[in-house]
């Protein structure tokens, strides 16, 4: 797993980082913080389903609100990949990083940045849009649904 070294990982840095963005340090937004810390690239609906176990009054709507006011005030980072449905998040927020995904499984990883700054972010022809975000997917195939693959193709 990918963790940059001093990034908060306990309740009081969390009360911490979430008190310096100007947000309550609650326990719903603890927990999503900690979830995701340690399981990036998730869901709000796989997040709310690990939360709910120590949190059993937090509902999935919570959880929708609450990743969207980390990722407003830039606690988390918000992704959308084409072949996952619903949005992803991450708090690995301080580097640009890429993401890399496999068509068939839909894993997720993360690919450091080659040039260490946001590409192309100034477009020449913006075609009258307010740029958000650019961003880079890789797309692939990881080594075990290649295997898979692999297999199947022997038997044919
Ligand atoms: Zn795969
Ligand atoms: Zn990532």
């Amino acid at each position: 797993m990918q963790q940059s070294p001093g990034h908060p990982s306990h309740d009081d840095d969390w009360a911490q980082t979430l008190r310096a963005k100007g947000l309550r340090a609650t326990a719903q937004r603890m927990a999503v913080l900690e979830f995701l810390h340690h399981h990036p690239h998730t869901d709000a609906e796989a997040i709310f389903q690990a939360v709910r176990c120590s949190l059993p009054t937090i509902s999935l709507q919570a959880v929708h609100l609450i990743v969207l006011d980390l990722s407003g005030k830039g606690l988390i980072r918000r992704i959308s990949l084409p072949d996952s449905a619903s949005a992803r998040y991450e708090t690995r927020i301080e580097d640009n990083h890429h993401h890399i995904q496999c068509i068939r499984c839909g894993r997720i990883e993360d690919v450091d940045c080659i040039v260490g700054h946001a590409p192309c972010l100034e477009p020449h022809d913006n075609h009258g849009m307010r740029i958000i975000e650019a961003s880079i997917v890789f797309r692939g195939v990881c080594q075990s649904c290649d295997a898979e693959f692999e297999e199947k193709d022997e038997h044919l």
